[in-house]
């Protein structure tokens, strides 16, 4: 099925959200959604929006790239810590390499990640960029 462009923008806010479950009885936070707790096993979790904002625990610089992507070289791949607790490896965005450092303050974004030659549509992925704090 193919999918008109106005009907993606429109769930575009929806689409990208970063979803966690958060456990009812330990209260750990798995990123990304997960129908069980993945510390103490309990499956009374709920759905918790996570609100895109942590910092930058390490990060990998890369050179090389799958083809078609060349462009967005060098790219740079962060070990994020969201303020919620949860973990996720992202790339960064926006940002100087020499000015990266750890523990710096980071926030979701949404970009883009390529574009479909095909039917032109533009997928859009969620990647982090350095904040003044
Ligand atoms: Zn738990």
């Amino acid at each position: 099925m193919k999918i008109a462009p106005p009907q993606v923008w429109r769930n575009k806010k929806f689409m990208y959200k970063l979803i966690a479950s958060k456990c009812r009885k330990c209260g750990n936070i798995d990123f990304p959604y997960s129908p069980y707790c993945t510390k103490c096993g309990n499956s009374d979790v709920e759905k918790t929006e996570l609100s895109g904002k942590g910092k930058l625990v390490t990060f990998t610089v890369s050179y090389q790239s799958r083809e078609g992507f060349e462009k967005s070289l060098p790219s740079i791949i962060g070990l994020i810590r969201l303020d919620e607790g949860a973990e996720i490896i992202a790339p960064i965005v926006d940002t100087e390499i020499d000015k990266l450092k750890e523990n710096a303050r980071v926030e979701a974004t949404l970009r883009r990640v390529y574009t479909d030659s095909y039917n032109g549509l533009i997928q859009y992925g969620i990647k982090f960029r350095v904040v003044e704090e």
